[in-house]
């Protein structure tokens, strides 16, 4: 077995007991992906020599002896909606074509400090907004799985270069599925945390009160392992907090005994894929067989969970890229004399249509005249929707879902209609509608060899509980370490 085909749990006691080096390790993965990127484009930037820089530091630390984390010398991809310190962070978008940030945001400052080896920066739908990756204005992104498939969206190169095995982990954002949906159509694991848990200091913004950082792995235990890294309250994110736990890796453990585990029947109605619903109640069954109570319950508010998402997302992000104005930084208009029209022309050139088009949709829900009927009735809403998971979390421990209604579809398939895109996300936007932490990971496969990913949803702050509960069917089901043949 190659290094890049190991998990992120194998390489850090290979790294430990020094069998093998982290510059070695990065030489193997980087050879993976000069073998594979040019078919599955999962990068903006590959960050090669630094790569091998931060490997031979971890090896000289280690040789020194010095204690080292867990994941140090092991590589990650980092979505490029992170800012890394003078590593090019795009968006994906042609409006920050040129950007090199000055600073790191939190989550690269920790992985800095646990010595973890950026490989470079992961493709995306432009500022996050999009389910495909076709919305990066640098190039789309293919899925390992079926090259002519969409890796999904807005993290898709996050979610394929593990799937690759250009990455053992990385980091995505989510803010209505970003991590969960491309997780499910790559055959890998990713993890939405709870709202506040990670810091978003330096996560370029979409919808502030929505966006989450998390991880991508190949098995439940890589995914808790970085979670350890990137968990954690920062004063330079007011809405961060403290998480009443302590190592989601040593917590780990896969009774599911008595575990109460809900199965919402509005998410297996009418619109989600005979194979989807299969894949994710014989996984139900799985449980069952392993002393899990397995119970209907119901969530009839997820009805609205659609139009509340796209009010409120779009409302804070034609706020949040109010900033993007030619003037202070990225890209800008070439010969225009006057301000307005620079503003104009920088933006008209700058973002791509579907940036545009969440911008005017935003605009209109927050102007006055349409913010009563709209904004303000969509946060009421999405109060509802809050009292009703926590209803439901009274009767059960985890809740069971599919991820999206249908497996990775063709590259072009959607990408002409706004609306059917939107009505992908069905599964994923409630749980940040409510904040609450969400784990998704592969549960089969359909009749074409793309991977079907199953959903589980806990209460705030139950990361603890989905990577239990998630370990318990990883080891049932052997769904693991999925690699795609390429
Ligand atoms: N697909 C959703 C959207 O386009 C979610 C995006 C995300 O989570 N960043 O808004």
């Amino acid at each position: 077995m190659e290094l890049y085909q190991k998990t992120a749990g194998e390489l850090s006691a290979l790294l430990a007991s020094k069998e093998i080096s982290a510059v070695e390790l990065a030489q193997d993965v980087l050879a993976r992906t000069d073998a594979v990127e040019a078919r599955v484009q999962g990068y903006v930037t590959v960050t090669k020599d630094a790569a091998l820089a931060q490997a031979k530091a971890v090896d000289n630390q280690r040789a020194a002896g010095e204690p080292l984390p867990p994941l140090a010398g092991v590589p990650v991809a980092v979505k490029d909606n992170i800012c890394t310190k003078g590593i090019l962070t795009t968006c994906a978008s042609k409006m920050l074509y040129n950007f090199v940030p000055p600073y790191n945001a939190t989550v690269a400052d920790k992985l800095a400090a646990n010595g973890l080896v950026i490989t470079g920066k992961a493709n995306m739908d432009e500022f996050a907004m999009g389910s495909s990756c076709e919305n990066s204005a640098m190039h789309p992104t293919h899925n390992p799985h079926g090259l002519d498939h969409v890796p999904g969206g807005s993290s898709g190169g996050s979610a394929a270069v593990v799937a690759a095995g250009e990455a053992p982990i990385s980091l995505g954002s989510d803010t209505g599925g970003s991590i969960r949906q491309p997780a499910s159509f790559c055959g890998v694991v990713g993890l939405k945390p709870t709202y506040g848990a990670v810091s978003r200091f330096g996560l370029v913004a979409f919808a502030s009160s929505l966006d989450q950082i998390g991880p991508f792995g190949r098995s439940v235990e890589d995914v808790a392992l970085l979670s350890d890294v990137i968990i954690g309250q920062d004063k330079m994110d007011s809405t961060s907090c403290a998480a009443p736990f302590g190592s989601l890796h040593a917590g780990l453990n896969p009774d599911v005994k008595g575990l109460k585990i809900g199965l919402p029947k509005e998410y297996f109605g009418a619109g989600i894929s005979e194979e989807v619903r299969a894949g994710v109640l014989a996984a139900a069954e799985t449980y069952r067989a392993l002393g899990a109570e397995v119970f209907e319950i119901s969530l009839p508010l997820v009805e609205y969970a659609l139009p509340i998402y796209y009010i409120l997302s779009s409302a804070e992000a034609s706020s949040n890229l109010a900033r993007f104005d030619g003037v202070k930084y990225g890209f800008r208009a070439q010969g225009i004399e006057d301000i307005t029209e620079l503003y104009v022309q920088s933006r008209s050139q700058g973002f791509g249509s579907e940036v545009q088009r969440r911008i005017m949709l935003g605009t209109y829900v927050l102007s006055s005249g349409y913010y009563d009927a709209y904004y303000k009735k969509a946060r009421a809403a999405q109060r509802r929707i809050k009292a009703e998971f926590n209803g439901a979390f009274q009767k059960c421990d985890v809740i069971l879902t599919p991820v999206a209604p249908t497996t990775a579809y063709k590259i072009g398939e959607k990408s002409t209609d706004p609306l059917e895109m939107y009505a992908g996300d069905v599964c994923t936007v409630s749980v940040n509608i409510a904040g609450l932490p969400a784990m998704v990971q592969p549960c089969g496969f359909d009749a074409h060899k793309m991977p079907i990913g199953m959903q589980l949803i806990g209460p705030r702050f139950g990361e603890q509980r989905l990577l239990n509960a998630g370990l318990a069917f990883e080891q049932a089901s052997g769904l693991k370490n999925i690699i795609a043949a390429l």
